[in-house]
């Protein structure tokens, strides 16, 4: 299948397939629904057992149909299999070509056809929940292939490392069983690669520059490949014929990056096609993968607001400070001035670039601490996560990420990736260090571990909704980090020292400038010097930061505003709840209940905490 998340942001590759299984499925169906819920079910029967007993038929063929759908699609697209976890079709790799396209539209028509005909009215709120989900899915498949067409645009989109790292490296079969499966992946690569070739009619510079970027790191996946092919207990035959192949392979990668540099230099800047999205395309996109109940122009004016409340208070923050960091030192008039001397103060404070992965791997135990003993959230503590260094495939993205198995494979590790500082330059290094200082390490590891991405996951694992954790959405899940982040932070996370708030804030600012970079880049024409000045002036990041952001708006969309767009609506659904409740509310119930619908978008799971 097409694919860009590899591309586009390693988060989100790790986070669409949120763990759960068909086993955590049985045993979190207790979970999830309260004894009120069978009560409600129980009395609804005696008044009228026909028809619950109907409704229930239409909810378990219903169940059916999405097992069957999830199935056929496996079949089909063995790239999102492997990502969650199902390797049955691992052998086969999908070659994008012509045929391989019509025949994604006709499966996606197929099956519009087929959940068109279910009637969501007489189905239950999980069901009807998943049913939107899914032909969402599908219907944001086909606009993105017959509309979107970033198969012909985004040489980036064709990269065939993921799918290879995980069959070497996750152990669901026998080493030898998966080398002979690899075996048979490899082999179609030189026509994978022709047929992208043949796709790519009008690609960005800059989608360009970052497929030729990224292919030593597919080089790097084949060659370690081939290595445990040849140390193994395959027979000669099988280790001379993986020999072959992968050199066939890597020939094939070596051919596309020669072929695309020469595309490059022929790209003239009026000839060549934009990078930036425009407002039809934007919205759309932005009303698929968002799924939220504001457009993307309202949710942009949302951040705007946000944005202007979080500088006054850092204003406020920088004046309390002033006399305890900065004595003597005059004080700007201008507050971009003087909140930024501030935080570049405070920024000094940091652990030395050889200490960093250590740190966050200390961390991580006294996060879980604190959650348990403030009664903010159930934790398992059986769960453990890795702090590992990013895999060289996945570089070019995101600094630090969490890396979670497949549904299908929920025993196996979650990874916290992070891009340790061993390759950078001295002053890159310091640079990295200053932004992730002594307070904004803590908020990152709230963010990706706990209670943020890797908690919100364990929740999702337990989901009775298989469909929920498949294609989860996005918004809801960084909407979630960053709420976590907030919700730390007024637990008394941090002692409520003026310090932490006012790097909190400037953390925080980083999700809504996200969104406003995002619109503003791929809707409002932002240049480049624009871009930068609102990044670092005007939301004190770094240079190496805002470098970053700007390489990353440019080769995604969208995605950097789901941060803001979850966090805004979880904010506000939870003071609707504590309306609603009064002194019912129950933080603790709230996170709860919220995290236990599984990766849905947050007005989904509105409606569904609503009409309990
Ligand atoms: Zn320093
Ligand atoms: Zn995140």
């Amino acid at each position: 299948m097409i694919k860009t998340k590899l591309a586009l942001a390693a988060v989100m590759a790790a986070l669409a397939f949120a763990p759960a299984s068909a086993a955590t499925q049985k045993k979190s169906g207790k979970t999830s629904k309260t004894s009120k819920k069978s009560t409600v079910k129980h009395t609804a029967a005696k008044a009228a057992p026909a028809a619950v007993l109907a409704e229930r038929w239409q909810d378990r063929q219903f169940d059916l149909l999405s097992n069957q759908f999830l199935n056929a699609q496996w079949r089909i697209d063995s790239e999102s299999a492997i990502y969650a976890g199902k390797y049955d079709t691992a052998a086969t790799l999908f070659i994008p070509d012509q045929a391989g396209i019509a025949s994604e539209l006709a499966f996606i028509d197929e099956w519009l056809d087929r959940f068109g005909k279910v009637n969501a009215k007489q189905l239950a709120a999980k069901q009807r929940t998943d049913l939107q989900l899914l032909q969402n899915k599908l219907e944001g498949d086909r606009w993105r292939l017959t509309t979107l067409r970033e198969y012909e645009w985004n040489p980036a989109s064709y990269n065939v490392a993921g799918p290879l790292d995980l069959i070497l490296n996750t152990e669901y079969a026998a080493r030898p069983q998966r080398l002979r499966t690899l075996l048979k992946r490899i082999t179609s690569i030189p026509a994978y690669y022709a047929a992208a070739r043949a796709n790519i009619v009008n690609p960005t510079r800059e989608h360009t520059r970052l497929a030729i970027k990224q292919a030593p790191g597919v080089k790097a996946v084949l060659v370690e490949a081939n290595k445990t092919a040849q140390t193994s207990i395959l027979n000669a035959a099988e280790k001379q014929q993986f020999a072959l192949r992968v050199d066939a392979a890597l020939a094939a990668v070596d051919n596309y990056v020669a072929y695309l540099t020469e595309r490059e230099k022929l790209m003239t800047t009026n000839g060549r096609r934009s990078f930036r999205l425009g407002k039809e395309l934007y919205e759309k996109k932005f009303a698929y993968d968002i799924q939220s109940g504001s457009t993307a122009e309202q949710t942009y004016q949302k951040a705007l607001a946000a944005r202007e409340e979080l500088l006054a208070n850092m204003d406020r923050l920088s004046d309390e400070l002033w006399d305890k960091y900065l004595p003597g030192v005059a004080r700007p008039a201008d507050r971009y001035a003087k909140i930024g001397m501030m935080i570049d103060k405070l920024s000094e404070r940091h652990v030395g670039r050889e200490n960093f992965v250590a740190e966050i791997r200390r961390q991580i135990p006294e996060l879980q601490a604190w959650v348990i003993q403030h009664d903010l959230l159930t934790l398992d503590p059986a769960k453990q996560l890795e702090v590992r260094a990013t895999p060289a495939y996945q570089a070019g993205v995101a600094g630090a990420s969490i890396d979670a198995p497949g549904p299908y494979r929920p025993q196996d590790r979650t990874y916290y990736n992070v891009t340790p500082l061993d390759g950078a330059t001295p002053e890159a290094a310091e640079s990295s260090l200053r932004e992730y200082n002594h307070w904004i390490l803590q908020i990152l590891n709230i963010h990706e571990a706990i209670p943020g991405h890797y908690a919100q996951l364990i929740y999702a694992n337990k989901s009775p909704s298989i469909v929920k954790s498949i294609f989860g959405n996005g918004a809801m899940v960084e909407g979630w980090a960053v709420y976590g982040e907030r919700m730390m932070l007024e637990s008394g996370y941090g002692d409520n020292a003026p310090e932490m708030w006012l790097m909190y804030s400037k953390w925080n600012l980083r999700s809504v400038t996200n969104t406003i970079l995002d619109y503003s880049v791929h809707v409002l024409g932002m240049t480049e010097d624009q871009a930068i000045d609102l990044l670092t002036r005007q939301a004190f990041q770094t240079r190496s930061e805002a470098t970053e952001k700007w390489h990353r708006v440019q080769v995604s969309s969208v995605q950097l505003t789901s941060y803001f767009s979850g966090y805004s609506e979880i904010m506000a659904l939870r003071e609707e709840r504590k309306q609603a409740l009064g002194s019912n509310f129950n933080l603790k119930q709230f996170h709860e209940q919220f995290l236990s619908y599984g990766s849905a978008p947050v007005r989904v799971i509105r409606e569904l905490m609503i009409n309990k």
